[in-house]
């Protein structure tokens, strides 16, 4: 209905304030790139979610994916998902303080713990509510929050919940870091201190330098915890992320993960000491009051985790993958950054030279995806490619060749 319209209708004259929805009718941006075909987002795949997938009729390369371990459409994942779905149902109607705690996420629970080698696990609806729910239910009045400034959004919203002062440091910069403590300390902290890094930064592809982070952090009595989304299945001699691969597991208050990624389904969780997890779990109102992931997402993390314990081949093949990529776009003279994980940016700077050279690899049969600020920093934005244990060499190959034709192409090598 127009606004004039009820405006018209009303009886006694108001005082006419902004239209709050006049910001959605002047946002043109989206709509300006899409008349000039250069729109990245929301495509619709319609087939398997495989190394190879299908968009709008046309066979592509998948390499925009966070498919890690390849386990998305593997037949046990899948089967235990649709067992799961047999045996309670579709959904869990109800969070999980109430109604939505099945046998199931216990078992995934006591799993998830006994794999990361900690305490106690708390399963959340999604990634992004295990940060929103435990960063703002952990962090107080006087509490301060140190964040780097690259962390993810939903570490940003999480610290934004919360009561506490944040302070964000230069990204992976140790340096930095301990000057913002020692500013924080001599301003006087009335509370605790909490430390949130990435462990892999999802844009970027680096890794935090932990040893020094949680040395600091000790010096200073800070608590640390670390968004593990990239590195659980990919970092460490057992796939238990970035305190594994440092051999410090004991030395991270709480450590994130999500199910959205290496363990190929949906939701996210904790893991720390039992103490930590039981006060979430009574205070996260993310947790509290959201209902719980269904029996079939759930089902599914605890077969890949099985497959993730079983076969450490596939992790094997992820880096070989990963390390042949790295060589080849460094060869060719692409900056890929400080990347030292599947994740593979390639650096462009500007927007619209991003969505063309998006546009050409797309019309190629290459599925990567265009990244913009907000995501990245102003003038940093870049092709994210991530690579996955299931790749093979023709596949990685075709990919390389593309973007050495394109990256001649548009001057970038
Ligand atoms: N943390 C990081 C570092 C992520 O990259 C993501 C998702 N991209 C999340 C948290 C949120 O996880 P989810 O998508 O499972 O909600």
């Amino acid at each position: 209905m127009e606004r004039s319209h009820l405006q018209h209708e009303s009886k006694k004259a108001r005082p006419v304030t902004g239209d709050l929805f006049a910001k959605c009718r002047e946002f043109t941006t989206a709509h300006e790139v899409m008349a000039a075909g250069y729109y990245p987002y929301f495509r619709p795949i319609s087939s398997a979610l495989g190394d190879e997938v299908v968009v709008h009729g046309m066979e592509m390369i998948m390499i925009g994916s966070n498919n890690y371990l390849g386990l998305v459409n593997d037949p046990r994942v899948k089967e235990a998902a649709i067992a799961a779905t047999r045996k309670y149902g579709s959904g869990c109607t109800g969070s999980r303080f109430l109604n939505g705690t099945l046998d199931l996420h216990e078992e995934l629970e006591e799993r998830l713990a006994k794999f990361m080698k900690r305490d106690a696990a708390l399963v959340f609806s999604t990634g992004f509510q295990t940060n929103l729910g435990t960063i703002s239910c952990l962090v107080s009045k006087d509490d301060v929050i140190l964040m780097d400034r690259s962390d993810h959004a939903s570490i940003v919203d999480g610290c934004r919940l919360a009561y506490g002062k944040i302070i964000k440091y230069a990204h992976n910069d140790m340096k930095d870091l301990e000057r913002a403590l020692n500013i924080a300390v001599t301003n006087g902290v009335r509370g605790g201190i909490l430390i949130i890094t990435d462990g892999v930064f999802s844009m970027e592809g680096d890794i935090v330098d932990l040893p020094r982070l949680c040395k600091i952090a000790e010096e200073f009595g800070a608590r640390v915890m670390v968004d593990d989304a990239h590195s659980i299945g990919v970092l460490g001699k057992g796939g238990r992320g970035t305190a594994e691969h440092f051999e410090m597991i004991d030395r991270v208050g709480v450590t994130m993960g999500t199910f959205s990624k290496s363990f190929a389904s949906l939701g996210g969780f904790i893991v720390g000491d039992s103490s930590t997890v039981h006060y979430v779990k009574h205070f996260a109102r993310e947790l509290i009051f959201s209902a719980s992931i269904p029996p079939g997402a759930a089902a599914a993390v605890l077969a890949a985790l099985d497959i993730m314990e079983a076969e450490p081949e596939r992790r094997e093949h992820l880096w070989k993958n990963t390390h042949k990529m790295h060589r080849g776009f460094r060869d060719l003279g692409f900056n890929i950054g400080e990347t030292a994980t599947p994740i593979v940016p390639v650096m462009i700077g500007d927007d619209m030279s991003c969505f063309k050279l998006w546009r050409d690899l797309s019309d190629n049969g290459i599925f990567a995806n265009a990244i913009i600020p907000p995501a990245v920093a102003p003038g940093m934005s870049l092709i994210r490619t991530s690579y996955t244990a299931t790749h093979t060499d023709s596949q990685l190959d075709r990919v390389l060749e593309t973007f050495a034709r394109l990256g001649k192409k548009y001057g970038i090598i």
